[in-house]
């Protein structure tokens, strides 16, 4: 008996080591629950893609309806490396942001996947996190562009719009900085699905490194710019990632998708990529998609 005790308790115990061991030692959180976006369908994909890095476990905190009694919605963000946001909506209670703004300055992730840059248009804190926004009634009061001038990038406090994009199109993405670890090691340039093409953002833009933009060419609705399309901002201590990429859960099969979100979500958690470039990685002709 004395035997099959002690056999018990060692294989409870190499269970517990095995399971400590395996365990993703990073958490994210999702917030979501409204958008003018589909977000219902794409926070489970954004989920399985950063659970698929096995570095993140990842839980949702979904807000209530628009309109709906928003006082009670504190997600504990302070317990998390990382707070991925598909939220645009109504406003948060003043505690719910005043909890995101300092987790962030306090040294916590944040990453802005798509029309996330165009939630909370009167909060001065998520404009200066997010770097740059669109949309929600913005205006040209909201902030300079973007643009890449002679090889740098500049800011242009010119009149245009705040926010916008032409059809559905496939465009490539090229990479402005070689050096930061989120882009480390990408090809040049990668083709990415059909997809908005997001332009004319605006904002503080402090603190912001843009990592990658694609040309929107007039002729296709766009500002004839090579507009950021990936960028990071340094908010205190904290990390911001946001990629514009993304508009339905179609577009998020898209590789230059899945692997820039997964490789941004774990730098905006820790600083660092750890991650390799995947063999199915896009190349300059051509876009790949995941099943
Ligand atoms: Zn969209």
């Amino acid at each position: 008996m004395c035997h099959r005790h002690l056999l018990t308790a060692l294989c409870a115990w190499l269970l517990l080591a095995l399971h400590v061991l395996a365990a993703p030692p990073y958490k994210a959180l999702i917030v979501d629950g409204q958008n003018g976006h589909d977000w219902k369908s794409t926070t489970p994909v954004l989920k399985k893609i950063v659970e698929d890095t096995g570095l993140f476990t990842v839980d949702v905190a979904t807000s209530p309806p628009r309109g709906k009694d928003m006082s009670n919605f504190r997600p504990k963000f302070a317990d998390y490396h990382v707070v991925i946001s598909n939220y645009q909506g109504d406003e948060w209670p003043e505690e719910t942001k005043k909890a995101l703004v300092d987790y962030v300055k306090g040294g916590g992730g944040l990453v802005i996947y798509h029309f996330a840059c165009a939630a909370f248009p009167k909060w001065p804190e998520y404009n200066e996190m997010i770097g740059l926004g669109g949309w929600g009634g913005r205006t040209e009061k909201a902030g300079p562009y973007v643009r890449w001038r002679d090889g740098k990038f500049v800011l242009e406090q010119v009149p245009g719009p705040t926010g916008g994009h032409g059809p559905m199109q496939a465009f490539k993405i090229e990479v402005r900085n070689f050096d930061h670890p989120i882009t480390k090691g990408l090809p040049p340039a990668f083709m990415h699905v059909e997809d908005e093409l997001y332009g004319w953002l605006r904002g503080p833009a402090k603190n912001l490194t843009v990592l990658a933009t694609a040309f929107a060419p007039k002729a296709k609705g766009g500002s004839d710019e090579h507009e950021p399309i990936l960028f990071t901002v340094d908010y205190g201590k904290g990390r911001v990632f946001f990629n514009a990429l993304g508009h339905t859960a179609k577009e998020l099969k898209s590789v230059a998708f899945i692997v820039t979100f997964q490789r941004g979500v774990e730098w905006a958690a820790t600083g660092q990529v750890t991650q390799k470039v995947p063999d199915d990685f896009p190349t300059a002709e051509k876009a790949s998609v995941r099943p």
